[in-house]
This record gives structure tokens, C-alpha cells and sequence, in this order.
């Protein structure tokens, strides 16, 4: 009998270069998978807002931080077959309806991963056949199509995070795949994450209150359950959410700064409340069990 390998993982969107938070969570996400036995993999999340160049760019700095990973790293749009597979299998048991609202609403309910939008109100939860036919025949007569959006069979849902402990949350019926034919973060996450076989995921907490749909989404397509830790974002000065705005935040940036990359590790090592300059030697020193959750705030240098 062969044991399969499970696997912790980062999964950057290649929207830009990455900065030092980002840098902060691949490196926690790494000591996660590294300390508990685990692979590590890398999938670029390229369906959505990509920057031509950024995921090689990406791939170099964790590279050049010292992260390293078991597998060639996955590109999201190379799957767009088992995505579409999957949302075959929730529809053929009953788990999808056709939604007929506005792009607007649709943007507003949809899938951005950091984002927590309203519920959908269910308006086209309860649609007949013939209303459902007619408003198809409307919209294609402007060359669109329906979203397709989740119909959850259960209230809320709960998941197992190592650091928030018990989160639950009331499950929306989110979409899953746009009217243009996109597919939602929300679907693809956990396809790919079990198909790249992680059962690990530790990424930054504005992503925590997905977690429970995504979790009950992977239980209607037959995954196991994954374990999580939803690590705390880096904030500028200000007190808001890091961004390349701030100054010289990514790796590059700092380099140019005259920053070594040892430094940069040294700075992240330090905001962990850990002395260390490279990262084999933080895997060795870390305590996961120690875990502070307070955000980093991160004063870029000036020239
Ligand atoms: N691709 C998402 C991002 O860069 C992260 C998704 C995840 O870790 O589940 O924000």
C-alpha cells in the first residue's frame, strides 16, 4: 500500500511582486508543513488578476529567502478541466442553481478572496422551470449565461484552526462559477488543494471566514477535511493592511535599499520573536505551540 504524502502549501495570486507580509506568510506556511512532516507546494493562482511576469518573479524571491518545495509548481489555469469537472458533480447532486441577477449583484456576492460581501438574498434560489427557461432565453438573447451559485444543505459550518480555535460560519449561497463562465476562488481553492493533496493550510487571516464554506464545499466533493492556521497580515504604519504604496516592501525593493537578503530574513525572523538569519535555522527555533497573533506592523526604510 502506497502512503500518500500530504502536503502543507502557499498559493500567491500573480497580481504583483509580493512583499514582506506576503514573504512572512509563505515562510510560516513553510515551517507549518516542514515541522509537521509534510511536503510543501507552491500553486500560482493565475485565473484571476494576473501581472505578466510576477509569478516567475514571485517564485525567484521565495527562492531567493530560502523557501524550498517538492513539486514543479501548480498554474491554477492549467486545472480548468477538473474545475469544471467539479462543478458537475455538486450540480448532479442538486447543489447548484442557476442565478439570473445583475453583474453588479453577482460582483458584489462573488468570489473575491479577500473580500466578505453581503449574502445573496436567494432571489433566484426558488425559480421554476418555466421562470428559469425564460429568464435563459433572456439573457442569451444579450449573449450571456446564468452564474451558477451554491445551494448549501446546511445552515453553517464549522472548521478546526490552530490558532482561532472553533470558527463557524453561516454558509451564502456563493457563487461558483460566473455567468462568463469563470470559475470562484471559492470552488477551485479546495479542488486544488486536494488534488495537489494538502490537508495543511496556513495563509494570512483575512481569509479566515471563508474558510468554513470552502471546507463545506471540500465535504459535498468527498475531500477530507483540512486543518488550518490563519496567520495574522502585516500592517503598514498607518495601521492598514501593507501594500506596495507604503514604500520599499517587496524583496527587491529592499535589496535596492542595501538590505541583504539574510537582513530580510533576519527582519521577519525578528517580527516572530525570533533571532535568525536564514530560514533552516528559524524551521529549527520556531514553536508553533508560541504562536503570537498580533499583527506585524512593518516600517519600510527610507533612502
Ligand atoms: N491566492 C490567494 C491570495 O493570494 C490566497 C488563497 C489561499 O491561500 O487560499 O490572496
Amino acid at each position: 500500500m502506497s502512503i500518500v504524502q500530504k502536503a502543507g502549501r502557499f498559493a500567491p495570486s500573480p497580481s504583483g511582486d509580493m512583499h514582506i507580509g506576503n514573504l512572512r506568510t509563505a515562510t510560516l506556511a513553510w515551517i507549518w508543513a516542514r515541522q509537521t512532516g509534510r511536503n510543501f507546494v507552491i500553486r500560482i493562482e493565475d485565473i484571476d488578476r494576473v501581472k505578466p511576469g510576477a509569478a516567475e518573479r514571485q517564485l525567484a524571491d521565495l527562492k531567493t529567502i530560502g523557501i524550498t518545495w517538492d513539486q514543479e509548481p501548480l498554474f491554477q489555469s492549467t486545472r480548468h478541466s477538473a474545475h469544471l469537472a467539479a462543478i458537475e458533480t455538486l450540480n448532479s447532486k442538486g447543489l447548484l442553481f442557476e442565478c439570473f441577477c445583475s453583474r453588479k449583484e453577482i460582483a458584489e456576492a462573488s468570489s473575491a478572496p479577500h473580500s466578505r460581501p453581503g449574502f445573496y438574498p436567494g432571489t433566484c434560489a426558488q425559480l421554476s422551470a418555466a421562470e428559469r427557461a425564460e429568464k435563459r432565453a433572456i439573457l442569451a438573447a444579450v449573449g450571456r449565461k446564468p452564474a451558477l451559485r451554491l445551494r448549501p444543505q446546511v445552515a453553517e459550518w464549522t472548521v478546526q484552526d490552530e490558532l482561532f480555535g472553533e470558527v463557524t460560519e453561516q454558509i451564502d449561497q456563493v457563487v461558483l462559477q460566473r455567468g462568463d463562465g469563470t470559475l470562484a476562488y471559492n470552488l477551485v481553492v479546495v479542488v486544488d488543494d486536494a488534488w495537489q493533496q494538502v490537508d495543511q493550510v496556513v495563509r494570512a487571516d483575512d481569509l479566515l471566514f471563508s474558510a468554513p464554506a470552502q471546507s463545506y464545499i471540500a465535504h459535498e466533493l468527498g475531500y477530507a477535511p483540512f486543518t488550518y492556521a490563519h496567520v495574522p497580515l502585516v500592517l503598514a504604519p498607518s495601521g492598514a493592511r501593507l501594500a506596495k504604496r507604503d514604500g520599499a516592501v517587496t524583496l527587491q525593493d529592499l535589496l535596492a535599499q542595501g538590505w541583504s537578503v539574510s537582513q530580510v530574513v533576519s527582519k521577519i525572523s525578528a517580527s516572530l520573536g525570533y533571532e535568525a538569519s536564514n530560514l533552516m535555522e528559524l524551521l529549527e527555533i520556531f514553536d508553533r505551540q508560541d504562536f503570537i497573533r498580533k499583527p506585524w506592523v512593518f516600517t519600510p526604510p527610507t533612502s
